[in-house]
């Protein structure tokens, strides 16, 4: 895998992802993430990315503060 950015070269790593869903703020810890060595740009794969969607989707039903703070290692188990 290279960086789409600057074609650098991923690496495999954790990351924290962070997602505004308008009244809320979703913060996602220890993200499964491929992290460029040159440029420091974050992907996911498609796996991670549809988890991230769906966390992000059921804290939005359900958590009523402004920040949610969730691990995805909790969460995807
Ligand atoms: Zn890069």
């Amino acid at each position: 895998m290279i960086c789409f950015m600057c074609k650098g070269k991923l690496k495999d790593g954790c990351s924290t992802f962070t997602a505004d869903v308008g009244d809320c703020i979703v913060i996602i810890k220890n993200v499964p993430s491929r992290i460029c060595g040159q440029c420091g740009e974050v992907s996911y794969t498609d796996e991670v990315a549809r988890r991230l969607e769906q966390i992000v989707d059921s804290i939005r039903q359900t958590v009523i503060t402004e920040i949610a703070v969730v691990s995805y290692t909790n969460k995807a188990a």
